[in-house]
């Protein structure tokens, strides 16, 4: 298979847009809709200071290195969830590849009390696993943010993650959720980053692909707690559509995203600025919240309280 730019022989095949790239070529389209991404939404700009949440899986470690490699000011926050193996192993990817480039990461752990991982915090809280990890990661994430004065937070959710999230909230017709998924989520308040997707024009082959040409080391294992999860469902029924019917993916999230920014030019206020209007400082510990104490305090109180019981 020859590449469709030059005359080099392609290593990956795009069926949406209908080409196939050489190495080389392969990094500069991705550079380029990372670019694309930026400039469109007007995520950010070349002086601002970037935090990328890190896990040392393919699409974070591929976002930090475009942003670098585009110029961009980029330093990394890796939150240990102390789930066994899969915590080592990925946390050694994230300060392997730090270190390789020369690049600040901050690491932090998830759970204040370091003989707990993620799993025993959410069991003695009585949460799920992954709600307990959203609330902390998003917290620890925002917060480093705002402390040590980034402009902009970015995650390396792909377009198939988008994807398959928008059909998990269509499915459902979650409007509240369809109304805040954005590639871009301004800084509303004091307190609040703003936040960035920029990789949500490329798929996870792709970045996949992207990572092997230009040697990232990722950790390969999904994390052990996304078994069984719906999203997972939601992307193989995507890629069986896709494959039926190149584009299709693309087409059904950047669809969508047209309908929200026609939407955004009307007058009506989205659910997501009236829900910017009631947030203020949580009474714990400052970050914005729309009660009285943000759900992080609440779920740390309800920790402390069980440990001492227990
Ligand atoms: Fe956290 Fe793992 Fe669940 Fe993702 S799958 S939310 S990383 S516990
Ligand atoms: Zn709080």
């Amino acid at each position: 298979m020859k590449c469709r730019k030059c005359p080099g022989k392609a290593v990956l095949s795009i069926p949406r847009h209908n080409t196939a790239l050489c190495s080389p070529c392969l990094t500069e389209y991705a550079h380029a809709q990372v670019e694309r991404a930026i400039g469109r939404e007007k995520m950010c700009t070349k002086e601002d200071k970037i935090l990328v949440a890190v896990s040392g899986g393919k699409d974070s470690l591929a976002l930090w290195d475009m942003l670098r490699k585009l110029g961009y000011q980029a330093d990394g926050l890796y939150v240990d969830l102390g789930i066994g193996q899969y915590s080592i192993r990925s946390r050694e990817k994230a300060e392997a590849f730090a270190e390789s480039r020369n690049a600040t990461l901050f690491t932090q752990d998830a759970t204040p009390d370091e003989s707990i991982g993620i799993r025993e915090l959410a069991d003695l809280v009585r949460r799920p696993t992954c709600a307990t990890c959203g609330c902390i990661k998003r917290y620890q994430f925002n917060r480093t943010a705002v402390d040590q004065d980034y402009d902009v937070l970015a995650t390396g959710h792909n377009l198939d993650d988008e994807a398959a999230r928008l059909m998990g909230n269509v499915l459902h017709w979650q409007q509240e959720f369809l109304e805040k998924q954005s590639p871009v989520l301004p800084a509303s308040m004091e307190g609040f980053a703003k936040k960035i997707k920029p990789l949500y024009r490329l798929t996870e082959r792709e970045i996949a692909a992207y990572c092997v040409v230009n040697s990232i080391d990722y950790i390969v294992q999904d994390c052990p707690m996304a078994t069984g999860s719906r999203l997972l469902v939601y992307k193989e029924a995507l890629n069986v559509i896709e494959q039926a019917s190149p584009g299709s993916k693309q087409s059904f999230y950047w669809g969508f995203l047209d309908q929200q920014r026609k939407k955004a030019k009307s007058d009506q206020p989205s659910i997501s600025d009236q829900d910017r209007a009631t947030l203020h400082p949580c009474e714990e510990c400052g970050q914005p919240t729309s009660a009285t104490i943000c759900s992080y305090c609440k779920l740390m109180a309800k920790a402390k309280i069980h440990q001492k019981v227990s």
